[in-house]
């Protein structure tokens, strides 16, 4: 339910001040330029469901002038950590980095509810998030804690072993969930980057981004995974990432260790190179708001798929956020469903057989919701190397 600024927003001198957290907040000028960009104001309109909003709260208790709430706590919970607040910021307000200190700051006063600390816990361990995928494969059965999210995954596909005439090597980021959902995506990517000579790694010893756990509040987890991630990409001179919302918190992670790029960006920069054969039905395009305002390789998406002779290409309006935001789906299944229907109307009625998103949230989110087959567009443009 909606709750009016000033009721979120009680005076306690007492309370302990962030001086990091409150230099943050203040580069924010207020002049609401966000405001129609943000998926949640535009779901609630209310200022306090707004990027102003947020940030003035974050600022006041960060200063110590007023008390956490349960109800400004609720505002920030429902932030969906999409950006899309960040670019269009004339002040620069680097929100992304806010967001996770002030859900850090939340954490440490407030832990999340038992059912986001379970999935946290899950996604910071691959390897057993990965049986219990199997074990819902075959058995149908999945935690609580994870069952809104997770669609049945498809069967692992074998990589393509290497082509001898390959001349380079690039490593690709697995992830936590999508090393079971991505095994057909990853091969996708070797046989595109082996039509144009360059072979694949997938390195030893990575994990989850760490992105879930940093917008849990969790950062202790965040840095252990990114240590991990620092080790296991060490002396990598490319590291292509296939989710548009785990490339910032990769790249952070791997900041002076390794430089990380979108894969799509990667691939279109060998555009040149790949020939494909004509696609003979309608797609229908999603661009993830990750892909949008942070990684921005949608442009290089388009250029791509435009390489595809006689694709009938529908990119679905952009109705804002799907809902999916990490862990929002789960901690928020009817805010995340609501911003999700424009989105499912849109596709209804697009005509289009298939539809492509670029970001594994999103695509698990959108497919437990659509009525047709939703890929990576690598799957896509693999399927279509002449
Ligand atoms: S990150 Fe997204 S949901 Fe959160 S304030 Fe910014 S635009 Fe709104
Ligand atoms: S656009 Fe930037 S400066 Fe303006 S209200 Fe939003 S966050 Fe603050």
């Amino acid at each position: 339910m909606p709750v009016p600024p000033d009721q979120a927003l009680r005076a306690t001198p007492e309370a302990p001040a962030d001086a990091g957290l409150a230099a943050l907040a203040d580069r924010c000028v207020q002049c609401g330029l966000c405001l129609p960009h943000c998926p949640t104001y535009r779901l609630d309109q209310t200022e306090a469901e707004s990027p102003r909003g947020r940030i003035s709260y974050i600022k006041a208790v960060a200063q110590g002038r007023l008390a956490p709430t349960p109800a400004g706590d609720a505002h920030l919970d429902h932030c969906l950590g999409c950006r899309r607040c960040e670019p269009v910021c004339p002040a620069g307000v680097p929100y992304g980095e806010l967001l996770v200190g002030a859900r850090a700051a939340q954490a440490a006063r407030r832990p999340p509810p038992m059912k986001l600390r379970a999935a946290g816990w899950l996604l910071a361990r691959p390897p057993l998030l990965g049986r219990l995928v199997d074990l819902q494969r075959v058995a149908g059965w999945l935690p609580t804690a994870l069952r809104p999210a997770l669609p049945p995954a498809p069967k692992a596909v074998a990589m393509p072993a290497p082509r001898a005439a390959a001349v380079r090597e690039v490593a690709v980021f697995i992830g936590c969930i999508a090393d079971r959902y991505e095994s057909g995506t990853r091969a996708a990517l070797a046989r595109l980057l082996g039509a144009a000579d360059i072979a694949v790694a997938l390195p030893d010893g990575q994990g989850c981004c760490g992105a879930a756990a940093a917008h849990a509040g969790d950062s202790a987890t965040a840095a252990r995974l990114a240590a991990a991630n620092r080790q296991a990409f060490a002396g990598r001179d490319a590291v292509l990432c296939l989710a548009s919302g785990c490339q910032d918190s990769l790249a952070r992670s791997l900041h002076a260790v390794a430089p990380v790029e979108d894969a799509l960006t990667a691939l279109d920069r060998l555009g040149d190179r790949l020939r494909f054969r004509p696609a003979r039905h309608r797609v229908a395009l999603h661009l993830p708001c990750t892909q949008r305002s942070v990684v921005r390789s949608d442009a290089a998406l388009r250029r791509l798929l435009a390489r595809v002779p006689g694709l009938d290409l529908v990119e679905l309006p952009d109705t804002g956020c799907c809902g999916a935001a990490g862990l929002h789906q789960l901690a928020e299944p009817a805010r995340a469903d609501a911003l999700r229907a424009p989105l499912l109307a849109a596709l209804a009625g697009s005509g289009a057989s298939e539809l492509l998103s670029a970001n594994i949230g999103c695509r698990l989110h959108l497919a437990n919701g659509a009525i047709m087959p939703v890929r990576h567009p690598i799957d896509f443009l693999a399927e279509h190397l002449a």
